[in-house]
Order: structure tokens, then sequence, then C-alpha cells
């Protein structure tokens, strides 16, 4: 093994414990949540080491740097997760290799994601879709990416109609400022409780993408079913 790999497969061992033991505290089994191992800034050698480790789900928030490197582990057994802001010029790209978008946030990029599937070679195979809810719209400042809670069932639906998407849930990142700043676990519960109003409409939107390295306890606690890890299984991003 090389040293990188070594690495590599100590923060993945780490990651499964604490995983793990998110689920045991949770009265959960660790199957219900998937590692996505969030790659961006890391080499596409990095994401063949993973693979190699068994790792199959990887996430990356930036297109022009996810383009390259998607193409350079083509044939790789691995789902790609779009988790940032994305524009809608990129829209045509991303469905190119992404199989889920985390990051859904208005109708407009629905319309430009859907219109992107449709006339793609993956036309017959649908984008996996998550609206990206954000709790700081309600605090001004520090917005991200991400509809305010009340924009979450119009977009859902807006992907539920739309040729070549499935609204399969929602998405969060805990917020930096506003009330729920230090409050990680009250924000996943407010999203996971927005997830369940969801799934009355959508019976089949039962993801709910939540917890980073620094959270990823308090997101399996609300019922997280995606982690998105980065930091704990790469290493401290420069
Ligand atoms: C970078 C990023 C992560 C991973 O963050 P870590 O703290 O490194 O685990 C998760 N989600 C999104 C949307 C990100 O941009």
């Amino acid at each position: 093994m090389t040293q990188r790999k070594d690495e590599l497969a100590r923060n993945l061992r780490r990651v499964r414990h604490r995983i793990d033991r998110a689920c045991e505290a949770a009265g959960r089994s660790p199957l219900e949540v998937t590692l996505v191992a969030v790659t961006k800034t890391y080499p596409a050698r990095d994401l063949r080491l993973l693979a190699e480790l068994g790792v199959r789900d990887v996430g990356e928030n930036r297109e022009q740097e996810a383009t390259p490197k998607a193409a350079s582990c083509d044939g790789l057994p691995l789902r790609w997760h779009f988790i940032g802001q994305l524009q809608t010029n990129k829209a045509r790209t991303v469905v190119q290799y992404a199989d889920a978008i985390h990051s859904v946030d208005r109708v407009r990029l629905v319309d430009a994601l859907s219109r992107a599937v449709v006339n793609s070679h993956r036309a017959d195979r649908p984008l996996s879709c998550l609206v990206q809810v954000a709790l700081d719209t309600e605090q001004s400042g520090g917005r991200r990416g991400g509809a305010a809670p009340d924009e979450v069932e119009e977009i859902a639906a807006a992907i539920a109609a739309a040729p070549g998407l499935r609204i399969d849930g929602v998405m969060t990142v805990a917020p930096q400022v506003g009330p729920y700043q230090d409050h990680p676990h009250a924000a996943f519960e407010r999203v996971a409780e927005i997830g369940q109003r969801l799934r009355a409409v959508h019976p089949a939107a039962t993801t709910l993408s939540a917890g980073m390295t620094g959270d990823l306890e308090a997101a399996v606690a609300a019922g997280a079913t995606h982690v998105r890890l980065g930091g704990a299984l790469l290493g401290k991003r420069a």
C-alpha cells in the first residue's frame, strides 16, 4: 500500500466507526447511512484510491473542478453527487456524469437540469434531485445557496413534474449564522421535518443529506441518510 492509501484507509475506518457509533446512539442501522466522500480540492488519484478501498459515493461542489475529475475517473465504480451551487448554464455538463444533485434550490435550475437530461445520452436514467434547504435565509446574510423552507414544496413539485428528474428528498448545510448557528441538531431536526412533510406528497422522497465532518453525529441523530464527509476522510483542505 502507498502511504496515501494507508492514510485514507485509516481515515475511512475512523469515519465508519463514527457513523456506526452515531447510529448505535440513535438506534439506527449503519446500513441506512450512505457515506459520500467529498473529494473537492483533492486529486483524481485520491478518488481512485478511495474506490479501491470500497468507497462508492463521491461528492464535488464545483463544476469546473468536478468535470475533468469525473472524466479522468471514467470506468471507476463511483456514483457522483453534485453538492455545490450550480449555474443553469453548467447543467448540461454536470448531467453527463452526476447521478445526483443535492443542491437544487430554484425552479429555473430544475428546468435547466430537466432539459439537459432529456437531451443527453442518459435520457432513460433519471437524475436524482434533492432540494437544498437553507435555514439561514431566515436571517439575512450568510446564504450559501439553498431555498427557504417555504419554497421547498414548489421546487419539489417542479422536480416531480420534470421529465428526466426524480425528487428524492432534501439536503442541508448547518447554518453558520442566524438562530441555528451552533445548533446543528436543531437545524437538522427542522430540515428532517420539512423532508417528512414532503413525503406526504412525494412518498419516495426519503433522502436526508445532512452532516459534514464537524456535525455528522447530530445529522445521524436527526435521521440523515447521506453524510457528506471531506476533511475527516481526506485531511484538512488547504
Ligand atoms: C465541503 C462540503 C462538505 C464536506 O465538508 P467537511 O467539513 O470537509 O466534511 C459537505 N457538504 C458540502 C455542501 C460541502 O461543500
